[in-house]
């Protein structure tokens, strides 16, 4: 296994995170019970990576934190404060999520990209939005294709402003769905850089990710999950070199 490198000078931006906790998640599409009493815990300023075979429930989990997937039982606790009784736009911009395909509006530019959130829902004027998008820009090292659109990037660029614009709705914590699997070899490691930094910077973060030398370096925790629940969770030492459940051993014999 190749370790990245991902010592970066540490970021001049210091983030306010606040805990994140998932109890007893349940989740059902028509039959299939896809979460079935899965359990998560990060504290503020840490980073826990998922990991766990392809539809072990991973994104369905991810989804649930933040709203964008009701699901049928279980709490979600933002910063110890139960968030079922949240204003669901409220929610989703404590909890910023980054996708695996950016979802960035093609037709737009960079900034715009990031503006557009901050004025529609966050109210905030233009020209100030546009100040708070040149400055996340200028964080994830992108301030100079400002202009840009989505196509005149690298895939790496388009995902560095997709978390540059959940970055601008200052989250406290932050999703990430396996957010380099569609990227070519080359452009990943810039971006788990910018997460690292992220990391550093004091971000609560949960990350889904097949990298698992950034899950090495980074998490302060890693939970391994398959077939909707959490089989097994702990720092990363433990997690990779004394796996217990046969369950991640096989998972981690596939991988590694
Ligand atoms: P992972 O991210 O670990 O690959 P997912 O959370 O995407 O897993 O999926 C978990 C299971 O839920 C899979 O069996 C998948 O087919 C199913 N699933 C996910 N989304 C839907 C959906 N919208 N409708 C029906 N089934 C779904
Ligand atoms: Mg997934």
């Amino acid at each position: 296994m190749t370790t990245p490198d991902l010592a970066v000078p540490p970021g001049s931006q210091q983030y306010e995170g606040a805990s994140l906790e998932a109890r007893d998640i349940r989740m059902r599409f028509g039959p299939v019970e896809v979460l079935r009493g899965a359990d998560l815990a990060a504290q503020a300023g840490e980073v826990v990576c998922i990991v766990g075979p392809s539809g072990s429930g991973k994104s369905t989990l991810l989804r649930c934190l933040n709203g964008l997937e009701t699901r049928t039982s279980g709490d979600v606790l933002l910063g110890g404060e139960d968030t079922s009784a949240m204003d669901i736009n409220l929610l989703r911009q404590r909890i910023g999520m980054v996708f695996q395909h950016f979802n960035l509006f093609p037709h737009k530019t960079a900034l715009q990209n990031i503006t557009l959130a901050l004025c529609n829902v966050k109210k905030i004027p233009k020209d100030r939005a546009a100040g708070i998008a040149l400055q996340r820009l200028r964080d994830v090292g992108l301030a100079d294709r400002a202009g840009h659109r989505p196509t005149q990037l690298s895939g790496g660029q388009q995902q560095r402003v997709a978390i540059a614009r959940a970055l601008a709705m200052e989250p406290q914590v932050m999703l990430f769905d396996e957010v380099t699997s569609a990227l070519d070899p080359e452009l990943v490691k810039g971006v788990l850089r910018l997460m690292a930094d992220l990391a550093r910077g004091g971000m609560t973060m949960i990350v889904v990710t097949h990298e698992m030398g950034f899950a090495r370096q980074v998490a302060d925790r890693v939970v391994f999950m398959d077939a909707g629940v959490v089989v097994e969770s702990g720092p990363p030492e433990q997690i990779f070199d004394a796996p217990r459940s046969p369950r991640l051993k096989k998972f981690l014999s596939q991988v590694l």
